[in-house]
């Protein structure tokens, strides 16, 4: 955070503007939140022939997707990868569109104590991560209650059973021991794509022309009439039905429904818990990793990355990525940028040594956890919840419709999940209104 409070990723100006188009005098359906989930819900109503008004909190489109120019660079402050290609609709929709994708390679660097990783070192971490995953995906099939992810890792996973745990905990958002077992192997990570030019300017592409105001917070849903009013503080808006897409975390404080939303649908909610996932950009032209956008697996020392991206799209940058308890400990110490950036430098100091990150310099810090129109980087599964997810897929009152990330059973946690769910509540909300319910 800054001293005005605002998170520190915020400062930056989004890469790409897209031209937004004013809202319909009488629109049949309101989207909450121009994120992934808003642009697809908006794109797809549109596509239909719906009038439709996205009211969105932030100056800018694209949510928890946003590409910034560092340096003559753009770079992504919140999604990066597009995920599981083969069911992610955003690669699709990126190829049929001519979009520039390149695919994650599968390879990486290991750098063990100090020094570049050998081959063994390579294959046993390689190993480690293949037995982990190998055991969590039977646990997940199991039938009987729900435990968590940590309790199926297996016990003997050698000198890398610390880095898988540590991986699969920044990954999900929250330490395995935190996270629903039934729900964790939903997500499938392999075949991922980079896209030039980045994931948030994508996503601002893909909002161009739709009917979006920016800087329009909604406080509130009533769905006490026959449809929907919407506040804001610009004045109510009406609609027969609403898709809200705002994270979970938001809709734990700053939107209020009137009536109360139904006990299993508030049950499910609160049920989530939030996800912490930073990026800490690096730019670090000396780096000893050559090749583009390669993981670095890193052991030994005092204190371990959890996540380290070399050279993205072959520039300099590179994610830091920061986990759940290196976030909570740089908010203790007082939650800043700077201090950050510090802890950042100190971990790299002692893997690479001072000298080698001479030249280190970090541009940007994300806080999404501290950003009020997020509070989180996504929506995590505790054990025993792992139902929410399909539970939020029922409207309510056949006219509030949920989309988002956390909506996601198979891509949780991602833009891509995040679009098909937003695609999926407005094809819902276009077959109701068609049939004259909501
Ligand atoms: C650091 C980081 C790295 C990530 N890396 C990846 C990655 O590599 N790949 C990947 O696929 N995913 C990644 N994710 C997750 C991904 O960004 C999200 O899952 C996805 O963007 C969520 O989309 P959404 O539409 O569900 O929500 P959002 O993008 O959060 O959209 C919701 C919108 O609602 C708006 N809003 C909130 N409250 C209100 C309100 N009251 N009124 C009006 N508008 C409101 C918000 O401003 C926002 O624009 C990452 C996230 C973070 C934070």
């Amino acid at each position: 955070m800054s001293p005005t409070g605002t998170p520190a990723h915020a400062h930056h100006r989004p890469s790409l503007v897209p031209r937004l188009a004013p809202l319909p005098d009488d629109p049949a359906v309101i989207v909450v939140g121009a994120g992934a989930a808003g642009i697809a819900a908006a794109r797809t109503l549109t596509a239909r022939g719906i009038a439709v008004a996205v009211l969105e909190a932030r100056g800018r489109v694209g949510g928890r997707t946003f590409t910034t120019r560092l340096r003559g660079h753009d770079v992504d402050l919140g999604a990066h990868w597009l995920h599981a290609g083969p069911i992610n609709p955003l690669v699709k929709l990126g190829h049929a569109r001519g979009e520039s994708l390149r695919r994650a390679p599968q390879d990486g660097h290991a750098w063990v104590s100090g020094r570049p990783g050998r081959p063994a070192e390579r294959q046993a971490s390689a190993r480690a991560f293949d037995r982990a995953d190998q055991a969590m995906t039977r646990g997940a099939a199991e039938q009987g209650p729900d435990r968590p992810a940590a309790s199926a890792l297996p016990p003997a996973l050698g000198p890398w059973g610390a880095r898988v745990a540590q991986v699969h905990g920044l990954v999900s958002g929250r330490p395995l021991g935190e996270v629903s077992l039934h729900d964790f192997p939903s997500m499938e990570y392999g075949d991922n794509f980079f896209l030039a030019g980045g994931y948030g300017a994508y996503l601002a592409r893909l909002a161009q022309s739709l009917p979006i105001a920016l800087e329009r917070p909604v406080t509130g849903i009533d769905w006490s009439g026959t449809g929907v009013t919407v506040q804001t503080p610009q004045g109510p808006l009406q609609a027969r039905a609403v898709v809200v897409t705002v994270p979970m975390m938001v809709l734990w404080e700053s939107l209020a429904f009137t009536p109360a939303l139904p006990g299993p649908v508030r049950a499910a909610i609160d049920g989530f818990s939030r996800g912490i996932y930073e990026h800490a950009v690096l730019h670090w032209p000396s780096s000893p990793f050559r090749g583009a956008d390669r993981l670095v697996a890193m052991a030994g020392g005092r204190r371990t990355p959890s996540g380290l991206l070399a050279r993205i799209d072959g520039t300099p940058f590179h994610f830091y990525e920061l986990d759940i308890h290196e976030a909570a400990a740089i908010d203790a110490a007082g939650g800043d940028a700077d201090r950050a950036r510090r802890h950042v430098r100190a971990v790299m100091a002692e893997h690479f040594g001072p000298r080698a990150i001479r030249d280190l310099s970090i541009p940007a810090v994300s806080a999404w956890r501290h950003d009020p129109w997020s509070r989180g980087s996504w929506a995590v599964v505790p054990p025993g919840h792992a139902g929410a997810r399909q539970a939020l897929h029922a409207p309510v009152g056949d006219r509030i419709w949920f989309a988002g990330e956390a909506l996601s059973r198979l891509q949780w946690g991602t833009a891509g999940g995040a679009y098909e769910e937003g695609a999926r509540a407005a094809e819902a909300v276009a077959a109701r209104l068609s049939n004259g319910a909501a």
